[in-house]
């Protein structure tokens, strides 16, 4: 008898949660927290107090991705500039995707530009209607492609440059908030070191990776929330903390290192990582039955502190082949409208379905394109 796929994604939801349990939620609220009056502060990652230190709310997920009201007031203004450069790493590391899909945080655009500047993603809106436009420079380069017979639009695109390990501890960050100050205190003060050294003293050469699963494109979180997950048995060779993290359309599970009581990982005696069932959804999709010796989670592995240079990278989108035989062209010169020709390679246009505009929207969405693609008037 061989068991099913779901079986087996059942199998596995099944040891996780026989071996943790939620402890803590992070979620963005509507409004602005309030926190009570504490007669002096102190940092809960570099130990500092006022006067020493300055405190200013500081938000628990960057802004980035799309978190407003969430903040702590346990992170000092020194320690904030200091996550501030890891989180422009971790925004260079996921590309274009908080354009894409119209993730603005606190400001109502932003732009992504490609390593060598060809491509150009920004996401606003013309007359309320989100927008995103996807463009390029030279169009020989070939960034943006569609193909009108099976509807697949691909762009290409090089990266920002990003240290890796600077990614992983922008987001250990998160996790190191949903703490309770009581486990922050007793256990983690040697990640809390960590976290703002990096000078040595411990050994994360081959910790530093992150389970994931990336969600269908209908499935966007546009703004983050998280769950930490606590060890309840007594075996230190699991990790006392897990944290699962949902943000644009990711699912990252990341486990806590440096745990005073935790194993550390060893050659012999591996310390165990049970996998989050969300983390499973491909095996699910792809239809393919595991071996479970020798199953390995999909990985990033972000134990390098040497930057990754215009890592280039695809990203796809469907457009149903019917509506390319609607398609229309605009001449903003003359306000006419003319049949659809087949290149449109210059820009991609990502609207809601039934979006339209007037001819004032178009000429503002027009010279939008041309800004972008550095075409002057
Ligand atoms: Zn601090």
């Amino acid at each position: 008898l061989s068991p099913t796929i779901p079986h087996i994604v059942a199998w596995y939801a099944q040891a996780f949660n026989a071996f943790y349990e939620l402890t803590a939620v992070l979620e963005c609220p509507d409004e602005k927290m309030t926190f009570p009056q504490v007669a002096v502060r102190t940092c809960r990652f570099c130990g500092k107090q006022e006067p020493d230190v300055s405190f200013d709310a500081a938000h628990i997920f960057p802004k980035r991705l799309g978190n407003k009201y969430l903040v702590s007031n346990f992170e000092c203004k020194d320690c904030n500039n200091l996550f501030s450069d890891y989180e422009s790493h971790l925004a260079n590391f996921l590309g274009p995707k908080l354009q894409i899909f119209g993730i603005n945080g606190k400001k109502s655009t932003t732009t992504f530009s490609s390593a060598d500047k060809n491509v150009k993603i920004h996401s606003t809106s013309i007359g309320n209607k989100p927008v995103t436009i996807i463009a390029q420079k030279d169009i020989d380069q070939e960034n943006i492609s569609t193909n009108h017979k099976t509807g697949i639009n691909k762009i290409e695109y090089a990266k920002q440059g990003y240290v890796p390990t600077k990614v992983y501890k922008a987001l250990l960050k998160i996790a190191l908030c949903a703490l309770s100050d009581e486990e922050a205190a007793l256990y983690y003060s040697r990640a809390y070191d960590w976290i703002r050294n990096n000078d040595g003293k411990y050994d994360l050469a081959n910790q530093q990776h992150i389970f994931w699963h990336q969600l269908k494109i209908n499935q966007v979180f546009t703004k983050p929330v998280a769950y930490l997950y606590r060890k309840k048995v007594d075996f230190a060779r699991l990790p006392s903390h897990t944290m699962i993290i949902y943000f644009a359309d990711l699912v990252f599970q990341l486990y806590l290192p440096l745990h005073s009581l935790d194993t550390p990982p060893k050659k012999g005696s591996p310390v165990i990582y049970p996998i989050y069932p969300s983390i499973m959804l491909d095996v699910l999709f792809s239809g393919k039955p595991i071996v479970q010796e020798t199953f390995q989670p999909p990985t990033i592995e972000f134990n390098s502190d040497q930057p990754v240079k215009a890592q280039v990278e695809q990203w796809g989108t469907f457009t149903h082949p019917k509506h390319y035989k609607n398609m229309v062209s605009y001449d903003p010169v003359t306000g006419e409208f003319g049949k659809g020709d087949s290149d449109g390679s210059a820009a991609m246009v990502m609207v809601k379905e039934g979006t339209t505009f007037s001819n004032a929207e178009y000429i503002e969405l027009t010279n939008l394109v041309k800004k972008l693609r550095g075409i002057q008037e």
